[in-house]
């Protein structure tokens, strides 16, 4: 396929790679990072988008992508797909799907999960949400950037299916790394702690696969003096689109609440920024009740 990639940071920079090596012909955009290897380089966000059958943004935020997106859509050619994979607001993501629509081209928001690593291996797991054909003709390159996709359902309904995702990971997050702190201060072993809770019913993806104690169950950020990994203030940005859109749908999401509110005073008045999320741990065993 002629693939136009726009937004080629630390997760847009190997998903195109990968497009490329895999053979198919990508051009990419970025108003400040260099190309990958095997993407050329187009001049503008439209002449990366124009004559392309598959356009992928992989931006900052929702308005960088209403941005992006008024630029594209009126380079493509009829019947080519908007595949945007940044994590924006459900609103974003819907009025691009209609203005695509509109313009007489399909659309799909298709948010991921796995991080940087994921995004170099190809092993990224993508939330989309689109029309059935749309996502069909997409399936062959999330197969090549990823190794699965789940159709969630029409426009928005694969960031909601992120932003749901990341607030169950906030709010895990936090409670795990309170109870490692409230353990050490009962004087229990963190190795038996996790020996207990990660066969017990308190196990979790952030107490199996992403311990925040160092030392203990496999090696995480935790191992790395918490260098992310994921950072505090993506798992904020996420946490702050999960509010608006509990705002928006008027959800009573009070514990993801609680989980933003800790993680903005970690991210903007502690020392969590540049951090990984797993960090909580360190900031509540310096704390007292
Ligand atoms: P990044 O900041 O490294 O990359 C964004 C890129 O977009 C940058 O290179 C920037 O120059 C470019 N850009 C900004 N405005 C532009 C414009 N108008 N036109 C063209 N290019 C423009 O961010 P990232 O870590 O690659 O994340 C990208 C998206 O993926 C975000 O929405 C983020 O929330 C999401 N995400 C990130 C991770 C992660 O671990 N980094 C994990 C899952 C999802």
């Amino acid at each position: 396929m002629k693939i136009g990639f726009i937004g080629l940071g630390n997760m847009g920079a190997p998903m195109a790679a990968n497009l490329a090596a895999a053979g198919h012909q990508v051009v990419g955009f970025d108003t400040a990072a260099p190309m990958p290897q095997g993407v050329t380089q187009a001049t503008t966000a439209a002449e990366a988008a124009s004559g392309a059958d598959v356009v992928i943004t992989m931006l900052p935020n929702g308005q960088i992508l209403r941005a992006v997106a008024a630029e594209v859509i009126p380079a493509m050619r009829q019947g080519a797909i908007l595949c945007d994979c940044s994590t924006v607001d459900v609103d974003s993501a819907r009025a691009v799907a209609s203005d695509a629509a509109a313009a007489g081209l399909g659309a799909v928001d298709a948010p991921v999960s796995g991080g940087i690593g994921g995004a170099q291996g190809g092993t990224l797991t993508f939330m989309v949400g689109g029309a059935d054909a749309d996502f069909a003709t997409v399936q062959p390159l999330f197969d090549i950037m990823g190794q699965k996709a789940v159709h969630c359902g029409d426009a928005g309904a694969g960031q909601a299916a992120k932003i749901c995702n990341n607030m169950i990971l906030g709010v895990t997050m936090i409670a795990t790394c309170e109870a490692f702190a409230l353990a050490d201060k009962l004087g229990l072993d963190r190795q038996k702690m996790f020996d207990v809770v990660s066969t017990s019913s308190g196990y979790s993806w952030s107490m199996n696969a992403y311990c925040p104690a160092p030392g203990v169950g496999p090696k995480s950020p935790a191992d790395n003096d918490y260098t992310p990994g994921f950072a505090a203030e993506l798992m904020l940005k996420d946490l702050n689109l999960a509010h608006q859109a509990a705002d928006s749908a008027r959800a009573d999401t009070p514990m993801g609440q609680l989980a933003r509110d800790l993680y903005e005073r970690f991210v903007e008045d502690e020392d969590g920024r540049g951090r990984d999320f797993s960090a909580m741990l360190p900031r509540f065993v310096k704390r007292n009740g």
